[in-house]
């Protein structure tokens, strides 16, 4: 097959979470490029009608927004019926909606828990097991989950006050290489990237007056010497959904300056 070829996503539909902004939308801009039908959906409407009308003026695609709150099982399931109504198939998921909340480890309060595990684990459960019910019936499909660095690690109090954000993270390192076994007999690929410090909401509270040395310390402990931006995952959200990485499956790939490496 001839790289172009292998990378290109025309005729796919793609389903992303949380792809109205960040680095849900980042990868949605690369999967749009690359020729795919994207299907963007998070609780915020109005972020997705943006963001779909930008990518479908910009690439020639179709692109729908679809509200859906991922933590509730009632609305995952009319995601993917409506998903399937509007689009006829789903070719590509990439489950990147997810929170964080921070708070001192002795104080953590148990519904921020909850919170941060109904969306980051529960819901990325609920929605691949019902997309890959399609992609069975289809013969086969990708899905790419959003973990993070924290993923593998602990992180100190005063940079990150939050052990279930780290560990909810870290299940989704375990469920994205558990799938990749179960469902590899489907034809259905699952990887995960581990993304390093994207300059998304997520991450705005560094820029916040106050907060410039820890933004100077983050980027300094970045071997790249940066934090990263959308051309950083537009082309890995392209390799991993396309026939570019049909023998890679199980992986959960760093994108993040190096962090991982030290
Ligand atoms: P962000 O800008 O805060 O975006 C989060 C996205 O998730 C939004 O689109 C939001 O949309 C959606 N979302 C949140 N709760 C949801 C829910 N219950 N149902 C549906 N959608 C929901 O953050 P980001 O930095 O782009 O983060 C995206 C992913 O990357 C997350 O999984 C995050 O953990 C991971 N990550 C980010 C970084 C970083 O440096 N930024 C590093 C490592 C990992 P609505 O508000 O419209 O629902």
């Amino acid at each position: 097959m001839q790289l172009q070829e292998m990378f290109n996503l025309k005729g796919k539909v793609a389903l992303v979470t949380g792809g109205g902004r960040g680095i849900g939308k980042h990868m949605a801009t690369g999967l749009a490029e690359a020729g795919a039908d994207v299907v963007l959906a998070s609780r915020n409407l109005n972020n997705l009608e943006e963001a779909a009308a930008e990518l479908s003026a910009t690439y020639g695609i179709r692109a729908i927004p679809i509200a859906c709150d991922v933590s509730k099982e009632e609305k995952i399931a009319a995601l993917v019926d409506d998903t399937l109504a509007k689009m006829g198939r789903i070719d590509i998921l990439v489950n990147n909606a997810g929170v964080t909340w921070g708070a001192p480890t002795l104080e953590f309060p148990l519904e921020q828990w909850d919170k941060i595990f109904n969306t980051n684990v529960r819901g990325v459960w609920m929605l691949s097991q019902r997309v890959a019910r399609t992609m069975k019936e289809q013969g086969g499909g990708v899905i790419i989950n959003v973990s993070s660095i924290m993923g593998f690690r602990g992180s100190e109090e005063e940079w990150h006050p939050s052990v279930p954000y780290n560990s909810a993270k870290a299940a989704i390192n375990l469920l994205t290489m558990n799938l990749a076994v179960k469902l590899a007999p489907h034809k259905i690929r699952v990887n995960a990237v581990a993304p390093g410090f994207f300059r998304t909401d997520m991450m705005a509270f560094v820029e916040k007056p106050g907060m410039e040395n820890v933004h100077k310390m983050m980027v300094r402990a970045i071997p790249l010497k940066r934090s990263a931006g959308v051309d950083d995952m537009k082309g890995v959200a392209v390799f991993l959904s396309s026939d570019a990485s049909a023998y890679v499956t199980g992986q959960i790939l760093g994108v993040d300056g190096g962090l991982l490496a030290k």
